[in-house]
């Protein structure tokens, strides 16, 4: 394993546009076409996008042609290779998430693709250069998708476009968690509280490569098998009501320093209970309310910590992806593809990520 000294460098940060809950701007499709903007080859008119115009459950994502975006001044057009699906996505389906688009929308807020095309005062990529994306301007559930230059970071060759689809959010989320949240050392123990999905897995190997002891859990064979196969060095059943006893034994009876936590609403009160002395649970994931003893944070100088992806201050997500950017090119991250859809099967996909048995990182691929 690779020791990712790279992985706590800042880059420059750069101002970003106003960001919306979802992560796209508040700016929408209707940008004002560049007066110069550089070409790949010649650009369809019109692509095919999910769109939603009422909320609802998963049959809401409806495959349509819709006119293609053209980049503004600071702006990216990138050629969707393929997209992540995150729960996010299916929350505001629904229309009952904190955030809520104006309808009708194109959801997605993350991909990897080759650029297109770019609006003028864009120096930073050019057309046919391999991206990831992190968020964007009209929604990257589609053919293409309109992105700032601060939404796209370069793919290196060695990683697939899937894989690249995996990094705006998951891998993102996992190493603000982890490391800018949760202030994770080297020589720490560090407990990753659902392991086995998309931003579990980016957790376990951005942890391995810091010098961490790395617990993990999922709730079947396959998917401790994954977490192991990861990094982590010790795997629980999150499904055994004793497996917080498990955790405490494992490390002698000290706790663990920092917990990752994807389902906070029915682990925080029993996380408490097993950290050590200055221990911190950084609240990923929450589907609900949950009851705790502040008394368990006392006794423990413990804390919570909540993180929200939007929150996070420019600098920090551009040293984020600066650190991710060098994981990928020295291959010590290495986003695991569970399942792949076509784009039309948004649906299916949106079914899947919110099952039990989670196997790393879903994606929508627009060529299957
Ligand atoms: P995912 O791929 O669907 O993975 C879900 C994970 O939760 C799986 O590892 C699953 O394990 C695990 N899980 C299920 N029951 C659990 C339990 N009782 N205790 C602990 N873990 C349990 O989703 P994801 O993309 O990794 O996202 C994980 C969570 O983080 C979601 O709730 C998502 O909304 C949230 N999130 C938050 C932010 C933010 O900005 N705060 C950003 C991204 C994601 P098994 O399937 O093996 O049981």
């Amino acid at each position: 394993m690779v020791g990712l000294t790279a992985l706590s460098f800042i880059a420059l940060g750069q101002p970003e546009p106003q960001q919306t809950m979802q992560g796209q701007t508040k700016e929408t499709q209707a940008t004002v076409p560049a007066k110069e903007t550089k070409m790949n080859p010649p650009q369809e008119q019109s692509m095919k996008a999910i769109r939603v115009h009422e909320f609802g459950g998963p049959e809401v994502l409806r495959l349509e042609e819709v006119p293609t975006p053209r980049p503004g001044r600071g702006q990216v057009l990138v050629r969707m290779h393929a997209i992540g699906v995150n729960p996010v996505e299916t929350y505001i389906r629904t229309g009952t998430y904190a955030y809520k688009p104006t309808l009708p929308y194109t959801p997605g807020n993350e991909g990897a693709g080759v650029v297109e095309e770019i609006g003028s005062d864009v120096n930073e990529v050019k057309p046919g250069d391999r991206v990831y994306t992190a968020r964007s301007v009209s929604g990257t559930y589609a053919e293409f998708a309109l992105c700032t230059t601060e939404q796209v970071h370069p793919l290196p060759a060695n990683v697939s476009f899937a894989q690249g689809a995996a990094m705006g959010t998951a891998y993102a989320t996992a190493y603000r968690g982890l490391i800018q949240r949760g202030d994770a050392k080297p020589g720490e123990t560090v407990l990753v509280h659902g392991a086995s999905g998309g931003v579990g897995t980016a957790a376990v190997q951005l942890a391995r490569a810091r010098g961490l002891r790395v617990f993990g859990t999922a709730g079947s064979d396959k998917g401790r098998k994954l977490a192991r196969e990861q990094g982590a060095q010790e795997v629980f059943d999150h499904l055994a009501p004793d497996h917080f006893e498990q955790i405490m034994k494992a490390t002698g009876g000290r706790g663990v320093d920092v917990i990752v936590e994807m389902l906070a609403n029915v682990n925080l009160g029993k996380d408490l209970t097993i950290l050590a002395k200055g221990g911190r649970v950084v609240v990923i994931g929450s589907r609900g309310r949950v009851e705790i003893d502040p008394r368990d944070t006392m006794q423990r100088d413990a804390d919570i910590r909540g993180m929200g992806m939007p929150n996070t201050p420019p600098a920090e997500l551009a040293s984020i992806h600066a650190a991710l950017v060098a994981g990928l090119e020295n291959g010590t991250l290495h986003p695991v593809i569970g399942k792949e859809f076509p784009l039309a099967e948004a649906a299916h996909a949106h079914r899947a990520v919110m099952e039990p048995g989670a196997f790393g990182k879903i994606v929508l691929v627009p060529s299957m």
